[in-house]
């Protein structure tokens, strides 16, 4: 376990259990309908490049990459596209692959914007899921694990940058924070 590390809270091998279980689900539901399958950067990366390995429909990829927290903990109720999709979503059946779920503000406003642009179909798989602290009214279409109201790190997930690389998804020792 790295050093900054308090608790590993989901270890790798239940997520790429979970994965698998996601996978399967979301094969059967796109059977036949070649989704465009969006990546929210960063911190989805590493979901999204398991996840698509155990779809078994053709499908395509793009990333788009926002940010609502700077290097704090909280949202600040603003989301900033910093990168914008490369292909149209007019028509296509679209999933949005995220990390986790928090106050739910960043993926209410990427809907809106998806819906916008005339996506046929709006669809959200999210790896982690913090209900608690949600301050919008919204719910995954698929979700891996309900996490309790604490900020975890690593699968994808950053602290001020690190932790990314983390195989598992774990608690910072709360004299990281101080530093
Ligand atoms: P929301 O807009 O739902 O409040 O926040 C969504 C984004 O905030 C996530 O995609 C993620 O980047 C970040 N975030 C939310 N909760 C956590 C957490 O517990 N740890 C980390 N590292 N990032 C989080
Ligand atoms: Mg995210
Ligand atoms: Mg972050």
């Amino acid at each position: 376990m790295h050093n900054d590390i308090q608790e590993v809270l989901i270890s790798e091998e239940e997520i790429q259990a979970k994965i698998r279980e996601l996978g399967s689900k979301l094969s059967a539901e796109y059977e036949g309908r070649n989704p465009l399958v969006i990546c929210v950067l960063k911190g989805a990366f590493i979901f999204m490049a398991d996840l698509v390995k155990t779809i078994t429909v053709p499908l395509e990829l793009d990333f788009m990459a926002v940010s609502s927290y700077g290097a704090s903990t909280k949202s600040s109720g603003v989301v900033k596209i910093i990168k914008d999709l490369d292909v149209s979503v007019e028509g296509r059946d679209v999933l949005i692959v995220e990390d986790i779920i928090d106050s739910g503000l960043t993926l209410s406003h990427l809907i809106e914007m998806l819906q916008n642009r005339k996506a046929k179909s709006v669809a959200v798989c999210t790896l982690f899921d913090k209900p608690a602290r949600r301050t919008v009214d919204l719910q995954a279409d698929y979700t891996g694990f309900v996490l309790p109201d604490a900020f975890v790190v690593g699968y994808g997930l950053d602290y001020a940058e690190h932790y990314r690389n983390l195989p598992y998804i774990g608690i910072l020792k709360p004299e990281i924070y101080s530093k």
